[in-house]
């Protein structure tokens, strides 16, 4: 992988230095030239006009997607976020009283938002599965609490406020035994590192554009698995997503598509084909390979300074790290990092209740590198922490 050319393709990385991957990647220039190009040529000669020129390569974002997640292109549909994306597969899914919907304790807080809604419209119950001692999703604990109550099993494969990588292909060997469906929150490990539907044997997959894709803000996608197709029923319908047979019925038009709706910005979408054409020339191994390589070697580093200590749980580890100075508010570390040009986020501990009530420590700093950071940056942010942690 040459860095230096990548950093060439990256505007962003000649101001600041970037650990907020998991917020929202930089843009290469590749990607905001497909974007700025399609503007140009919608103001140009209209935006139905713009539309029907770039068709094929519009449509071409289906299979490039479907390449990145190992799935095929009728079974991706877009969005314009993860949200959508995921609220479109689970508000497709009916419960009853008694129902149960099994969760982990690193689910996302929006997640949990819609599961503790429908148990209260519904009826249905939300069962969070426990963490084994390593702080991932406890499988032989999700393998007993399933049973035939369980009419979905959702889980983050990794969460928004940690480094933790939960055991997501464990997990779809347990639901497809059980035949019970599985809905994969990969909003943060798409891009990141390999995802592979196949292996991990989920039903549903919803991710983001802008994270660790790098794609623009305002894109997600979902990946539904045809047998899936038989059992969701899409919230949402229209003229595109369904034929209406002229009298009282109506048939759904074929594959995934049938989740989205017709309308969308088609400058993000070329955007967010760039990006993931860009990901996959570089190659997801590689990428996967570096970005966690490079989580790694920020969180030993910064584990090495006294009065710093990080918080990241689990067996498998990513390129997301979260820290503290012991003995500093996170929101005044947070301040300094931003005072040397160095973007982090924290996290919030009204979105991770459950892990609220484990642990107690959010507030955290969210320092999330990517592949094309180097490790000089990484030793500047440590720089900073250890200047913050220094007795005075
Ligand atoms: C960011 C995030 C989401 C939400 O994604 P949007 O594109 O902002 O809707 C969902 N799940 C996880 C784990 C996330 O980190």
């Amino acid at each position: 992988m040459d860095i230096e050319a990548l950093r060439r393709d990256t505007p962003g990385t000649a101001n600041r230095i970037h650990l907020n991957n998991a917020g929202a990647g930089l843009l290469s220039r590749r990607t905001l030239e497909a974007m700025t190009a399609h503007l140009e040529l919608e103001a140009a000669i209209g935006g139905y006009e713009a539309a029907d020129q770039e068709r094929d390569r519009i449509d071409a974002t289906y299979a490039h997607i479907a390449q990145l997640v190992d799935g095929r292109p009728d079974e991706v549909a877009l969005f314009d976020n993860s949200t959508h994306a995921w609220t479109a597969a689970f508000s497709s899914l009916t419960f009853k009283p008694g129902d149960r919907i099994l969760t982990g304790r690193a689910e996302y807080g929006s997640n949990v938002l819609a599961y503790l809604q429908t148990a209260q419209r519904t009826g249905a119950e939300v069962v969070v599965v426990p963490n084994d001692a390593s702080g991932q999703l406890d499988t032989a604990a999700l393998a007993q609490l399933i049973d035939d109550r369980t009419k979905l099993v959702g889980v983050s494969h990794v969460p928004t406020g940690g480094g933790l990588v939960n055991p997501a292909a464990e997990i779809g060997r347990i639901t497809r035994a059980a035949g019970v469906p599985f809905l994969l929150d990969a909003t943060q490990s798409v891009g990141q590192f390999p995802v592979s539907v196949a292996e991990l044997g989920c039903d549903m997959l919803t991710a983001t554009g802008r994270k660790f894709l790098r794609g623009p803000r305002g894109t997600g996608f979902l990946w539904v698995r045809p047998e899936a197709l038989e059992y969701l029923e899409p919230h949402s319908i229209e003229i595109a997503t369904a034929t209406w047979d002229g009298k009282r019925g109506f048939t759904w038009q074929g594959g995934a598509r049938r989740f989205a709706t017709w309308e969308t910005s088609y400058a993000n979408v070329l955007g967010l084909s760039a990006a993931v054409q860009q990901a996959l020339e570089i190659g997801m191994d590689g990428i996967g390979r570096r970005a966690i390589e490079l989580g790694a070697y920020l969180r030993d580093r910064l584990d090495a300074v006294p009065g710093v200590t990080t918080y990241d749980l689990g067996r498998q580890r990513c390129a997301i790290v979260t820290a503290k100075v012991d003995a500093m508010p996170t929101a005044e570390v947070a301040a300094a990092l931003a005072e040397h040009r160095i973007n982090v986020t924290t996290t919030d501990p009204t979105h991770a209740q459950f892990d609220t009530e484990d642990r107690g420590v959010h507030p955290l700093v969210r320092l999330s590198p990517h592949y094309y950071n180097t490790e000089g940056e990484l030793d500047r942010a440590v720089e900073v922490f250890a200047k913050l942690a220094a007795p005075r």
